[in-house]
């Protein structure tokens, strides 16, 4: 555990150890499978983790209901202090937090803290939530009748949350969870236990602080098993599930199958329009963190660049030149761009996509190899990777969790919308334009089909204030911002009589 000795000052402050137990359901245990935590710029072990078991997940079920009991109670503004106070402790070690990110899940470190910054924006949102979040009166066709709606907590929220936001997934979910009024419990990603830790521990802080109970954010780490047995236990009322397309589909149907709600975000297919009147030097900059960043494991990681003909060979040439200074390395160095594929399957998956696109016919324009000389040959480094397809090939109809950015041509506008939603998934999309004809045909009823429809910015890095989700196989849920917060509730419409008479409605006179 050498990796653990080296970063001990930032993992002691977080209260990792080399090994840990997995589960928190008011105090800390865990009798499942022991898992390591590794790190993946040399695939050495972090730390240990002694994960839950179904029994684990079943106790913790209980105790989060039991907490939730106490919770409900608390006006929403009263809530909402809790969640300033969630808040600060998240701010307070907002850089060794981002550092651990960084280590564990291998993002760099300058986007490991701004993933941990965007909890604590979404907490900033929910405790203004805490005073707005309101129902409406809506006016009764009967004299002397109020028809009011309420928003009630549904009960206990389950999170399931993917490798790649390890901490902000998690945490758009369990703000605006709580405010409404809800418990939480958190199946986290088998390979990112550790970041799961730290946040658990520092809400059980301040939960205790502010004398309730800490099984209110319960946590119990590891893999299928316990993830299966929270989706299909119907005392977590909501699934908020974040994951592949493949195992949502699933998850979506088994708690479908008891009746239970669920939010679902897949996976994206996000594709850059750039059209012939854009600004050329701005795009190519955006496309870049858009295709590069987080080393293409981003759900919103644009995958698919769809240029005029016109402009295809000036934008191309920049990007060669702008992928050519991307720095790839280890994420904790300053300077580096680009990190390591978190795991040693997705550099594997890398090579697969790389022979595929070979055999149906398209070129490599730049990248195309995975890293092998030197003191990145021990971790999961590829090169950042740019193609030459046509939209109809396989290849650009899957998500592949890799910087892979692949790039075609079109004619006409309507054909680069047409190849835009031309794939099973929805999650976002973007044009770079100076047209305001086809800005508002993109974010019209004949345009994009995505959740998230950008104009002159890149597909990803949204912000937490607007609702975030996709389309089609990327699930059509919507988490953080906007109105999402109304899926964490119990819509009641309450009809109330005061008039001393028993009008009913659409004038029907019984007896
Ligand atoms: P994954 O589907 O392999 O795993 C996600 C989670 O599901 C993990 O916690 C895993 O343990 C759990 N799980 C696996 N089988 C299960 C089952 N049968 N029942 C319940 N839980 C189960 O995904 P991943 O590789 O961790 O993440 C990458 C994927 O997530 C990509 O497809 C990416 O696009 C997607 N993603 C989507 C969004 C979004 O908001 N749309 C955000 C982040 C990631």
């Amino acid at each position: 555990l050498s990796t653990y000795d080296k970063h001990k000052d930032v993992l002691e402050a977080l209260g990792i150890s080399k090994q840990n137990k997995g589960v928190f359901d008011g105090e800390w245990k865990g009798s499942g499978s022991v898992m390591q935590s590794i790190n993946p710029v040399n695939n050495e072990v972090i730390a240990e983790v002694t994960t839950g078991s179904v029994q684990d997940m079943d106790t913790a079920l209980d105790k989060v209901v039991e907490a939730q009991k106490i919770w409900r109670e608390y006006t929403i503004p009263q809530r909402g202090q809790v969640l300033l106070a969630m808040r600060n402790a998240l701010a307070a070690n907002l850089q060794p937090l981002g550092k651990l990110v960084a280590l564990e899940m291998g993002k760099i470190l300058p986007e490991g803290v701004g993933e941990v910054q965007e909890y604590v924006d979404v907490l900033d949102y929910a405790l203004g939530l805490s005073r707005s979040m309101s129902g409406s009166f809506i006016p009764s066709e009967r004299p002397g009748h109020a028809m009011i709606e309420t928003w009630n907590p549904l009960g206990v929220t389950g999170v399931i949350s993917a490798f790649n936001f390890p901490v902000a997934v998690y945490g758009w979910n369990q703000a605006i969870a709580f405010v409404t009024g809800n418990g939480v419990i958190w199946k986290p990603s088998p390979t990112t236990p550790l970041c799961s830790l730290a946040i658990t521990t520092l809400l059980e802080k301040v939960l205790r602080e502010q004398n309730l109970p800490p099984s209110l954010c319960s946590l119990v780490t590891g893999g299928t098993e316990v993830g299966h047995k929270l989706v299909t236990d119907k005392r977590a009322n909501l699934i908020s599930f974040t994951g592949s397309t493949a195992v949502g589909k699933k998850v979506g149907i088994t708690v479908q199958e008891r009746f239970g709600k669920h939010i679902l975000e897949l996976g994206g297919n996000n594709a850059i329009i750039v059209t012939e009147d854009a600004d050329i030097e701005m795009a190519s900059r955006a496309i870049l963190f858009a295709a590069v960043g987080t080393a293409g494991q981003r759900c919103t990681t644009a995958r698919r660049l769809i240029v005029q003909e016109s402009v295809y060979d000036k934008l191309v040439g920049k990007l060669k030149e702008a992928y050519k200074q991307v720095k790839v390395g280890d994420p904790l160095d300053q300077g580096i761009l680009c990190g390591p594929l978190h795991t040693k399957s997705a550099v594997e998956a890398y090579e697969k996509a790389l022979k595929d696109i070979k055999a149906q016919g398209g070129d490599i324009l730049y990248g195309g190899a995975v890293i092998k000389d030197g003191e990145l040959a021990k971790g999961n480094f590829v090169m950042p990777t740019l193609t030459s397809v046509t939209a109809d090939m396989d290849v650009v109809k899957n998500e592949v969790f890799v910087p892979i950015l692949h790039t075609m041509k079109y004619k006409t506008f309507d054909e680069a919308i047409h190849m835009n939603n031309n794939v099973a998934q929805g999650l976002s999309s973007s044009v770079f334009t100076s047209d305001p004809a086809k800005i508002f045909k993109w974010i019209g009823p004949a345009g994009s089909d995505c959740g998230i429809i950008n104009v002159n910015i890149p597909t990803n890095g949204a912000e937490i204030g607007g609702a975030f989700g996709g389309e089609k196989e990327t699930g059509g849920g919507r988490e953080s911002g906007s109105d999402s917060w109304k899926q964490y509730c119990r819509r009641g419409t309450c009809t109330i009589n005061y008039s001393g008479q028993l009008p009913l409605a659409q004038g029907i006179n019984f007896g």
